[in-house]
Formats: C-alpha cells, sequence, structure tokens
C-alpha cells in the first residue's frame, strides 16, 4: 500500500515538473526528450541530466536560484538526491577531486548565446563561496572575481547573436590545496577576434571596455587621456551603428571593471591611444602618397616620438643589404597600418591583463573551466567564423571521443556486452580543416607564404581544386550541381556538424598574416609607457623570423587544450539557446530540436542508458570500501578483482546493478554507489 502511495507520488511529480534526468524517461525518442524538457522549461526547470551530464536551456530571465541559501543546499549532497543544478555539477567534480586526488575540467558547450559564459560564472561563484575559507585567502578569492568583470570588458561585445558575446576562449584552472581551499587560479586565453577594434559588422560594437571608458570615464580621467565623453566621437566605436544596448548599463560597469583595473595597475591610456588611432586619417598628395592628417597627442599617450610615428605610419622601411630606404605608403596602406598597429595594441594589451590576473601555483588538484566562443553563422561570415566554427568542430570531437566512443570501446575492451550505438563523428570535418599539407588551414598558409600574386581568390580557388569532391565542402562551381543555396563567387561552404555556413573568403589572407609592419614594432619597443613596451617587446623576441599565421597557432593553442584537457577527469554542461530573439518564455522548438541533435545529445543519452554510470578499478574501489566488509579489512589478500566481488555480494549488489570487467567494476546507476558512499561515511 505504501509503495503505491509513492508511487502515485512519483506519477504526479513527474507529471508536472516532468523528469530530471533523461536516462529514466520511458522511451528514448527525439519527441520525448524535447516534451520533457519543454515541460520544464515552462516551469522554470532550465536543468536537467542525462547521468551526470547538465542539459540547461537558456531562459533569458533572472531566476532566484543562484544564492547562498541554494548553495548550501547542495553542498556535499549527491547528485541526484537533489533537484539538478549547476550547483550539483559543480559540487560533485569538488568532491570526487578531493576524494580521489585528481584533476578535473568541466567543459560547457554550445552555441553562441547558449549561457555558456554565465555557466561558468555559476561555477565561480560556487567555488568562491562555498569552499572553506581562510581569511588569507581571501584576495585568492578576490582575484578570482574579479578576473571576470576585467576580461569580459576587454574580450566581449555585442554581436547579433548575444549581447555579452565572448569574443576569445578561456580556460580557466581553479587551483584547490588538499584541504580543499581555493588557493590560485590561471587562465590560459585563446585567440581573440581582435579584427573587431577596427572594424564592426552593422548592429554590432566593439569592445565593452571602450564604451564604458568613454561613456563611465570620470571628466578628469576623459580630460587627461584627450578623450571626448561620447561614443559618437570615435570611428572605431560607431561601425555598427548601434552604440547603444538596452540590456548593457556602460556607465555601471565601468564602475566594477574600474576597480578592478585598478587593483591590477591598468592604466588607460593603451585603451584610449587605440581610440585616437581610429581618428587619424590621412590624405594623399599628388603622387598618391599618404599623408598623416590630424595630429593628435597621440604620440604622447604611446610614449613614443611623434616624428617616427608620423613615419612609422607613412612609410614602410625596407632593409635593402646595408641600406634602409624608406618607401612611401598609399593612403590604403597607411590606414592598414594604422589599423594593425591598433589590433597589436589591443591583442597585447590583452594578454597582459590575462598575465597580470594569473597566478599559478604548483603541485595542486585543480577543476578546469573551459568557456569558449561557441557555434557562430552570421548572414557574413568571415575568418573569425572559421576559427571559431573549427574550434567548435574539435570541442566536440573531443566530447565524442571522451564519451560515445572511449565508453563504447571501453565496453569492448572489459569484455563487457554491449550493442553498438551508432553516432555522427565529426572527425571528418576536423580533418578537412587541419590535415596536415590537404587541410583547409595548410592550404591557407601556403597561400600566405607564396610570394607574389596570391590573393583570397587564388586561396578560393586552391580550394576548390584539392577539396572539390569533399562531401563536407561545397564552392561556387560545386552548387549549381547540387539542389542546396546557390553560392555567391568568392565563397565556400563547410557542412558542419552544427549546420552549414557559408564563409566569405574576403580578407583571409590579411586576417590569417596578421602583419604589423618592422618599423612600427621596433617603435613601440621603445615606448615610455611601461605596458606599451612590455606589451610589444613580448611579442616575439626575433624579430627577423616569420611569425606563425594566426591560425597556426591558434591550431596549437587546440592541441595544447585537448592534451590539458585528456590528463583531466571530465564533466559536461550542454548549453541550449530556447530562441533566437533572447526573449524570456519562449521555448522554439525547432530550434532546440537542432541542437539536441547536432550537439549528439540522444546518442549520448542512448551510450548512458544501455551502459553503466560509474566504473571503477578494482584495486581503487577495494582501497576505498574495504573496510565496508570483514572479508575484505583491513587486508585482502588475493586479486583486487575476487576482493571487489566478495565486497559487494556482501553490500547486496544485485546480478544486474554491476558488471566485473577485466580490469574494472561497472555500476548501472550512480545510487548503487551513492549507497554505499554514504555506508563509508559512517561506517
Ligand atoms: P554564451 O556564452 O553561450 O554565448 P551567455 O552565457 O553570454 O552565452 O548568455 C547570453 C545571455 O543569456 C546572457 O547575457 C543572459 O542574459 C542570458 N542567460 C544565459 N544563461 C542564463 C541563466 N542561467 N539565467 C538567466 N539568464 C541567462
Ligand atoms: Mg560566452
Amino acid at each position: 500500500m505504501q509503495g503505491q502511495l509513492d508511487m502515485e507520488g512519483a506519477l504526479t511529480a513527474r507529471d508536472r515538473v516532468g523528469i530530471q534526468d533523461f536516462v529514466l524517461l520511458d522511451e528514448t525518442t527525439e519527441a520525448a526528450f524535447l516534451s520533457n524538457l519543454k515541460k520544464r522549461f515552462s516551469k522554470d526547470l532550465i536543468y536537467t541530466y542525462i547521468g551526470t551530464l547538465l542539459v540547461s536551456v537558456n531562459p533569458y530571465k533572472e531566476l532566484d536560484i543562484y544564492n547562498k541559501k541554494q548553495m548550501d543546499i547542495y553542498m556535499g549532497v549527491n547528485f541526484f538526491e537533489l533537484p539538478p543544478h549547476i550547483y550539483a555539477l559543480a559540487d560533485n567534480a569538488y568532491h570526487t577531486m578531493l576524494t580521489e586526488f585528481n584533476n578535473h575540467f568541466i567543459l560547457i558547450s554550445g552555441e553562441s548565446g547558449a549561457g555558456k559564459t554565465e555557466a561558468s560564472k555559476k561555477i565561480l561563484q560556487y567555488y568562491a563561496v562555498s569552499c572553506p575559507s581562510t581569511t588569507l585567502l581571501n584576495t585568492v578569492r578576490d582575484k578570482m572575481l574579479m578576473s571576470n568583470p576585467v576580461l569580459e570588458a576587454f574580450g566581449n561585445a555585442k554581436t547579433l547573436k548575444n549581447d555579452n558575446s565572448s569574443r576569445f576562449g578561456k580556460y580557466m584552472d581553479i587551483q584547490f590545496d588538499s584541504q580543499g581551499d581555493a588557493v590560485g587560479g590561471h587562465i590560459l586565453n585563446y585567440l581573440l577576434e581582435k579584427s573587431r577594434v577596427v572594424h564592426q559588422n552593422h548592429g554590432e560594437r566593439n569592445f565593452h571596455i571602450f564604451y564604458q571608458l568613454v561613456e563611465g570615464g570620470s571628466d578628469d580621467l576623459l580630460h587627461q587621456l584627450g578623450l571626448e565623453r561620447g561614443c559618437q566621437h570615435y570611428n572605431y566605436l560607431t561601425q555598427g551603428q548601434c552604440p547603444i544596448v538596452p540590456s548593457i548599463n556602460d556607465k555601471n560597469d565601468w564602475k566594477t571593471v574600474k576597480n578592478a583595473l585598478q587593483i591590477i595597475s591598468f592604466d588607460e591610456t593603451v585603451i584610449a591611444s587605440v581610440l585616437h588611432l581610429g581618428n587619424v586619417r590621412f590624405d594623399s598628395d599628388s603622387k598618391g602618397h599618404a599623408l598623416l592628417n590630424n595630429n593628435t597627442e597621440l604620440h604622447w599617450l604611446l610614449g613614443v616620438d611623434a616624428h617616427r610615428l608620423q613615419e612609422g605610419l607613412t612609410f614602410r622601411k625596407i632593409e635593402a643589404k646595408k641600406d634602409q630606404v624608406l618607401s612611401p605608403f598609399t593612403t590604403d596602406h597607411a590606414i592598414y597600418a594604422r589599423d594593425a598597429l591598433a589590433k597589436a595594441i589591443y591583442g597585447q594589451t590583452f594578454t597582459w591583463l590575462v598575465n597580470r590576473i594569473n597566478e599559478s601555483m604548483e603541485n595542486e588538484t585543480v577543476i578546469g573551466l573551459l568557456d569558449i566562443y561557441g557555434f557562430e553563422v552570421f548572414y557574413v561570415n568571415s575568418f573569425e567564423q572559421f576559427c571559431i566554427n573549427y574550434c567548435n568542430e574539435k570541442l566536440q570531437q573531443l566530447f565524442i571521443e571522451l564519451t560515445l566512443k572511449s565508453e563504447q570501446e571501453e565496453y569492448e575492451a572489459e569484455g563487457i556486452e554491449w550493442e553498438p550505438v551508432q553516432f555522427f563523428n565529426n572527425k571528418i570535418i576536423c580533418d578537412l580543416i587541419e590535415e596536415k599539407h590537404t587541410g583547409i588551414i595548410s592550404l591557407l598558409d601556403e597561400e600566405c607564404l607564396r610570394p607574389g600574386d596570391a590573393t583570397d581568390l587564388t586561396f578560393l580557388e586552391r580550394l576548390e581544386e584539392k577539396m572539390g569532391n569533399h562531401p563536407h565542402f561545397v564552392t561556387h562551381k560545386l552548387a549549381d550541381k547540387m539542389t542546396r543555396k546557390t553560392l555567391e563567387r568568392g565563397d565556400f561552404r563547410l557542412l558542419h556538424y552544427a549546420g552549414e555556413v557559408t564563409y566569405c573568403v574576403v580578407g583571409f589572407l590579411d586576417k590569417n598574416n596578421d602583419l604589423l609592419y618592422r618599423n612600427i614594432k621596433d617603435l613601440m619597443c621603445q615606448s615610455k609607457n611601461d605596458i606599451v613596451k612590455e606589451c610589444f617587446s613580448s611579442m616575439d623576441p626575433d624579430s627577423r623570423r616569420r611569425p606563425e599565421t594566426v591560425v597556426t597557432q591558434f591550431k596549437s593553442s587546440l592541441q595544447k587544450l585537448t592534451e590539458i584537457l585528456v590528463a583531466k577527469e571530465a564533466w559536461y554542461i550542454r548549453c541550449l539557446k530556447s530562441n533566437e530573439s533572447k526573449q524570456s518564455g519562449q521555448f522554439d522548438e525547432a530550434l532546440i530540436r537542432h541542437q539536441v541533435k547536432y550537439l549528439g545529445l540522444m546518442e549520448h543519452l542512448r551510450v548512458r542508458r544501455a551502459g553503466f554510470a560509474y566504473r571503477r578499478k578494482y584495486d581503487v574501489f577495494l582501497k576505498r570500501y574495504k573496510p565496508l566488509c570483514p572479508a575484505t579489512w583491513p587486508h585482502w589478500r588475493g586479486v583486487a578483482a575476487d576482493g571487489v566481488e566478495v565486497l559487494v555480494q556482501h553490500l547486496g549488489y544485485l546480478p544486474d546493478e554491476y558488471k566485473m570487467g577485466r580490469t574494472k567494476i561497472f555500476i548501472r546507476h550512480p545510487r548503487t554507489l551513492f549507497a554505499t558512499e554514504d555506508a563509508y561515511e559512517k561506517c
């Protein structure tokens, strides 16, 4: 009778708020999946599990679930005992780290605007507030929390997809000592979208920091920097024609950022100099050579000689044997040199800031947080989108490798009976992009390095030659053979795992080369402004060597990132965008279905459902739980596997709840392990 009542209670709860773990869903169809997600979303329940993976749907409104009270509720409580929450995942990673003394990482993925950055902030806050604290450590905490507004101000901007879109990738290690105290943090930053400094598409803005400064800076400060109040005065701030964004309060944000910048002794002249640079114009003389049109106090801001700066912006220095020849620029060239300098100043300053925020400690366990730009498709897509989407292909590949693929391979290796689950492997697209000698990146670099007549269009021709038959590559020439949308001359299209994206090749070579004329660079190295000097001196010690192209640097940093991640235990948050118009309460079913599909959530669910939530090496399992059984305590004298068998028999595991592999025990439901863990805590 009692059981029946419970059943009924459970059923009503189920009807009311849906199921909190998709693994428990009656059927694993996409329709059932979406209907459960929708039901929960309509009740403001934005989190749902697939086993230990957390699915999050962007609510586009403030929910009252992120506060100290909620943090306390989730602290130290087993995963499945409470409603799904990002705190539960953060807490679980933390406690596993403490009990197993190993490193973890939390991979947050989803397309632009899906909620990744918000998720990473919630996790950081959870650790900052909930982990044990001693007053000594508060500085570390402050620093961890402070890094966010600064990096957001300098690295985020309004795009058409997201008013606060991350235009750089961020990987942060939160370092803990053996007591579980947060003792430090270390940030790695990835490819900042520097082109935004000098150009913004319609409806988009430059990085937040510029608007914050010219809107929020005090009269004194602006005067000191030679700036006018208001963004309308600056060319670099007005190209997108939307300086005012309702959801953003630049003035208020400046207050927070200003304080944080003071702590790390940042001086605003660098930001101001970029704005001044943007207002430098050029006329041409009778021979078509560039002349500097207005002489601002730029040299003073950058701490360099005015004459040499002017020369650097209008002449190129060519070294012929032992002589140096000055070759005058056309106005186009001069603008290019000016913009290149602005981008370099900003880019180097960003790296300087990250280094300032960092403090690294050795020999601690860490929880890594990865929040990187999401998959992105605009009306016009360029080199930046190519890099961002390539990065997302790589992360999807990592996810597939670590979950779907290795999971199934492990069952096979361990001799566990298993019905394989089919999934789409995007390795073919990663290879198309990055394969040595034959991938798109190699071809792009080749064109960049080829002396003579290489242009964006010759790059496209090379692509057409080499990739023409690839199933994920479409060009103008091939497009008419297919029923898909036609392509403009100068475009190529990639069929990414998350959908098709048409890229316009214009600018690919320039952006990939990212050239800064050497005489300008040398000049900046002699700057009297400490930050400018430090930034440029650290750029590339050997200025005679050709620096690596942007995309090649990016490729190797992603490779390094993958190596960092695979050495750690993984936790996943998959963020879904609920609608394109950033409205609360709107559940755009088609849009969400598409994301569920390409993120591989159904496959993940099938693997999870058919499989085992937990697995532990026999010796590790035995070492921890041997006190729970007289036959294994204090020592088990035989093979570890036999000891584990005796142990779980003693604990009353049912045959269906676990399987014995070659080297590990596999446990189907987390609650089985949790019961064991509880018993351990009590013994
Ligand atoms: P992403 O980093 O994936 O591009 P963001 O994390 O910047 O996306 O989220 C975009 C916007 O969506 C945020 O500025 C915020 O308005 C809203 N949002 C995202 N997650 C949440 C959340 N958990 N609660 C409330 N609003 C959210
Ligand atoms: Mg973001």
